[in-house]
């Protein structure tokens, strides 16, 4: 099955997902309507329940699941939005649940227009995997690395695999496969493991802004004192580089709070040095909602945030019958809460490139496919980082073409907190659920080229607008 020709010119018989997280779990969910037989590699150990796991270290930090994504998920999961309501994942209203500061204005509290949940890591990917794994014809192998690839340059014939805690480096086992899926994350070994097959290994395209996290568990004691609202959230820019979210998750009053800085000022993990970086920003609204609040863990960090994608939809001498996606493929700096959402999106390319009579599902076909879904959250994060201060890479660089779009983007980013348009249709497509172009719809393109910047909020709104007090200030 896996050559030039198609991938379902004949039916796969087995096709390998290498790595067992949301990513791989998706696919493996969409290979199965196609393969005789679906394995899922993982490193760990699949754990029963809801847990955070050494595979991926951050899920310890604030996951919120975009609209984009939740779309994605039920059509590939029906149902599993509801399962996560059921699970205690809180959903929170954007702009009318959130206080939230960017580019030196704070949003006006206006009905929602999009909802994100907001529960932990885990339980997203326990939901997921809960629902992936009850179908038989999908097996899993876990506590079992992927060390390499086998075949050659022209055709991918399996995976080599070891046990994970053992050192028989130079034995691995072999697993025979007729399609292979990438799936490990940003940190895949994939590039190297095509080099020596003689294959040319993707070209990578970096941003890095050196954003840096650090994440605390509260619980909140501010009992609505501080604002009215189910979160915070203060977005970096380039003038006024901190940032901040706190957000609630499952489990009564708790709360995950991150903070951000770039790599010159990172927040530090030392506990009451965590509370005291949150004072450098812009307003003490989340200082006097953490000095209410209790912590119930340590702070965690998280350091590797570039934007890096990797061009194995470019010609190149590349095997038949390799895919990349997920992290794997492309992984954004975290700050815009892509990657989940980007991982199911890209399952949905992956379901249509397959089931596509039209066009046979050649590997670079459906690579390009897997690329193409992410590029929404690519040019949401390249726009926006190539202008952070000391952001280093290889796809910093601006264009000539960039300046007039980055000058409109600047001009929404000033519209959308006070102007409710130009802010539904700035979360529609942060939220992945519309297209950049929708930023053009001609109420959207009147408002920002035309209209003087709205009046926005020069304090934090503490409670929501009322619909009456909403269509007076338009
Ligand atoms: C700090 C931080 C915050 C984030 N916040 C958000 C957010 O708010 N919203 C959002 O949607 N996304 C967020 N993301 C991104 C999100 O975590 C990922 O995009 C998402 O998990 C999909 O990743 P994945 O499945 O491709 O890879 P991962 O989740 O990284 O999983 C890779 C899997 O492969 C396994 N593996 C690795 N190597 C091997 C190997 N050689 N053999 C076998 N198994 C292997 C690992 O154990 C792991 O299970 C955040 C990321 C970071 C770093």
């Amino acid at each position: 099955m896996a050559d030039q020709r198609g991938l379902t010119t004949d039916r796969a018989r087995h096709a390998v997902v290498i790595g067992g997280s949301v990513a791989g779990l998706l696919a493996a969910a969409v290979l199965a309507e196609h393969a005789e037989r679906v394995t899922v590699v993982e490193r760990d150990r699949f754990p029963e329940g809801p847990e955070a796991r050494a595979g991926v270290p951050q899920g310890r930090h604030i996951h919120v699941l975009l609209e984009g994504g939740q779309k994605a998920l039920e059509q590939l999961l029906p149902g599993l939005c509801d399962e996560m309501r059921a699970a205690g994942s809180p959903e929170v209203g954007m702009p009318g649940d959130m206080v939230q500061w960017q580019g030196g204005r704070w949003y006006r509290r206006t009905e929602s227009t999009a909802v994100v949940f907001t529960g932990t890591r885990p339980l997203m990917e326990h939901a997921i995997r809960r629902r992936v794994l009850a179908d038989s014809r999908i097996r899993t192998v876990g506590g079992t690395e992927a060390v390499g690839l086998a075949g050659d340059a022209r055709r991918v014939r399996g995976v080599l695999l070891r046990e994970r805690g053992t050192t028989h480096r130079n034995n691995p086992e072999l697993l025979e496969a007729d399609l292979v899926v990438d799936a490990s994350g940003r940190g895949s070994r994939a590039p190297r493991w095509l080099a020596e097959l003689g294959a040319e290994p993707p070209q990578e395209e970096t941003i890095d802004t050196g954003l840096a996290y650090a994440t605390r568990l509260y619980r909140d004691g501010s009992r609505g004192k501080v604002a009215d609202a189910l979160g915070y959230y203060v977005v970096p820019n380039p003038a006024q580089t901190y940032g901040a979210v706190v957000l609630p998750v499952e489990g009564d009053g708790l709360h995950l709070v991150t903070l951000s800085g770039l790599r010159a000022d990172q927040p530090p993990t030392d506990n009451e040095a965590f509370e005291a970086f949150a004072r450098k920003l812009p307003h003490p609204i989340v200082t006097e909602w953490l000095s209410a609040a209790e912590p119930r863990s340590s702070a965690s960090a998280y350091r590797r945030t570039a934007n890096v994608r990797r061009r194995y939809d470019r010609p190149g001498a590349r095997p038949s019958g390799f895919l990349a996606t997920g992290d794997a493929l492309c992984t954004f700096n975290p700050i815009y809460g892509q990657g989940m959402s980007v991982a199911a999106l890209s399952a949905l390319a992956l379901r249509d490139a397959l089931a596509d009579r039209r066009h046979p599902a050649t590997t670079r076909r459906v690579q390009k496919a897997l690329l193409a879904a992410s590029n929404t959250a690519w040019d949401i994060c390249a726009g926006a980082d190539k202008s952070m201060p000391g952001a280093t890479g290889n796809a910093v660089r601006f264009r000539a073409a960039d300046r007039p779009a980055s000058w409109y983007l600047r001009r929404v980013q000033a519209h959308a907190p006070g102007n409710p348009v130009v802010g539904a249709a700035f979360r529609a497509v942060l939220g992945l659920t519309a297209p950049v172009g929708a930023l053009f719809a001609p109420r959207v393109l009147r408002a920002v080229l035309f209209g003087s910047v709205p009046a926005a909020p020069t304090e934090p709104p503490l409670g929501r607008e009322r619909a009456a007090d909403a269509e007076d200030a338009c």
